[in-house]
């Protein structure tokens, strides 16, 4: 296992292509824009060492018996997916942002079982080349982005109607030594600082779309691989410090548009191609597994904010307000019906075929649902709490002011007890995690929330739900 500084300094022997601003980044690792997010990345193998989680950081791999980081894992037992639920919620409170790692695990877990049942019904080999996959992975304690979501151009049309079909990552050629594919995926988390990239479909297929039915990973610096980094509200204040509220960690994961320009990969780093019947089956277990999260790491995250809110309280001097006291309870009671839900996901989840454990579908589609308002709600009550100056705030350059500095210090004080610093500080903190970029994330990350209700009514199961009620009330069901 790696320790986050031997990740980050792995980092640098690659050598992916990213661009930013219209420039290529040549050293990533000590990037203002990117470093945070590097930073969070590493508290992932950190806390596979820090001996307070070590349990919760670590697991046994089920594929050589050895000690492996959790973030590269196959989920073996109900018990792996509390684990993971709980390892999460710690990571959060930790980093107060996304630390990325999560969206790899995913995809790993999921391609991992549906390459065994395609193995089932058509007698091929790619559940052996993801076993061989994984152990490369766990041996080296990657970092691996899962790539799932395409540009997708118009969404009306199937892929292979697209007026422009690289909107979805395709196979444009098949060889003896393996497949080359063209396309993008968008908004991935963690990209820039994964070492492998392991690409699924992004949508249930027909047979006409066979070229688009195509799982596989590749280094993230493979040749034809270019990266266009995301930017996020605010983020110039990147390259000071206090303004940015969360200087060490950042803002969310570090997005990227990720473009293979006709990319070669060998048919051992296959693990789907041209199966359209499990391209659904695959988007919906990559989606489970990672809307279970969604009810941790961010409740980890709103831990952090919450903490930020009582503190901003006591120094504004309304601490012991009731009113305050009441919107704490209420940012409690959201964020833990999150984070219940998430945890049931895990207690009632079963093996798959593959004899991998998965999450409870319609209780993980619950917890991602409830992220998309209750996080808002969340955000809502803190700044309501906070109180209008963090839209206010002079920018550090004025506080590091000779002249204007003490102004500052002296009309931004709160309690006469409280350094004024503190509570800009802490102000800066809360504006970071309750706007712009950070937001979206909350609604988009892990699938759009209409994604979500089309599994919560298909699960739904309303034919016996009616039979219940027809029943109590005397109706004989008509068949
Ligand atoms: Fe992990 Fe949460 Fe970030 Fe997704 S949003 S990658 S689950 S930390
Ligand atoms: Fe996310």
């Amino acid at each position: 296992m790696k320790t986050g500084a031997e990740y980050t300094e792995s980092l640098r022997k690659l050598k992916t292509q990213i661009y930013f601003q219209g420039k290529k980044i040549d050293n990533m690792v000590d990037n203002p824009y990117i470093r945070p997010h590097i930073n969070s990345a590493a508290a992932t193998y950190d806390m596979a060492f820090d001996p307070e989680y070590m349990e919760l950081g670590t697991a046994t791999s089920h594929l050589t018996g050895k000690k492996i980081n959790r973030f590269t894992h196959i989920q073996q037992s109900n018990d792996d997916l509390v684990k993971k639920v709980k390892l999460l919620r710690a990571i959060g409170q930790r980093t107060g942002t996304c630390f990325q790692r999560c969206v790899g695990l995913d995809a790993m877990n999921a391609v991992y079982s549906v390459s065994y049942e395609i193995d089932e019904k058509y007698g091929s080999k790619y559940h052996e080349r993801m076993c061989d996959y994984m152990k490369y992975v766990q041996e080296n304690d990657f970092m691996v982005v899962g790539g799932m979501t395409d540009p997708k151009g118009d969404r009306g049309l199937p892929p292979h109607k697209q007026a422009d079909p690289d909107v979805f990552v395709h196979i444009v050629e098949k060889r003896e030594d393996g497949i080359v594919v063209r396309g993008a995926k968008a908004h991935q988390t963690g990209a820039a600082n994964s070492h492998e990239i392991l690409v699924m479909p992004t949508v249930s297929m027909k047979s006409e779309d066979r070229d688009f039915a195509v799982s596989f990973a590749v280094p993230m610096d493979a040749p034809g691989i270019v990266l266009i980094f995301g930017r996020q509200t605010n983020d110039e204040r990147k390259l000071g410090t206090l303004d940015q509220g969360n200087p060490t960690y950042g803002v969310v994961g570090g997005e990227a548009l990720v473009i293979f320009n006709d990319v070669f990969v060998p048919w051992e780093r296959v693990f789907m191609c041209g199966e359209t019947e499990f391209a659904g089956m695959l988007v919906e277990r990559f989606a489970t597994y990672h809307r279970q999260n969604y009810g941790t790491c961010k409740v980890g995250v709103v831990d952090v904010l919450i903490g930020a809110c009582a503190a901003i309280a006591d120094y504004n001097g309304a601490g012991k307000a009731s009113h305050i006291k009441d919107k704490l309870v209420e940012m409690v009671l959201l964020s833990e019906t999150m984070h219940t839900s998430s945890l049931a996901a895990g207690y009632e989840g079963h093996p798959l075929p593959a004899g991998n454990y998965y999450p409870h579908v319609t209780y993980a589609n619950i917890t991602k649902q409830n992220i998309t308002r209750n996080h808002y709600e969340i955000c809502r009550i803190a700044h309501d709490i906070t109180g209008g100056f963090i839209a206010t705030l002079p920018t550090e350059q004025d506080l590091a002011d000779p002249e204007l500095g003490p102004m500052i210090l002296k009309y931004f004080k709160g309690v006469a007890s409280v350094p004024t610093e503190n509570r800009i500080k802490m102000g800066r903190l809360i504006e970071n995690m309750t706007g712009g970029t950070a937001l979206t994330e909350s609604m988009h990350g892990a699938g759009s929330p209409q994604a979500q209700r089309v599994v919560l009514l298909r699960d739904a199961n309303l034919e016996q739900r009616k039979k219940l009620a027809q029943r109590i009330c005397g109706i004989i069901p008509q068949e």
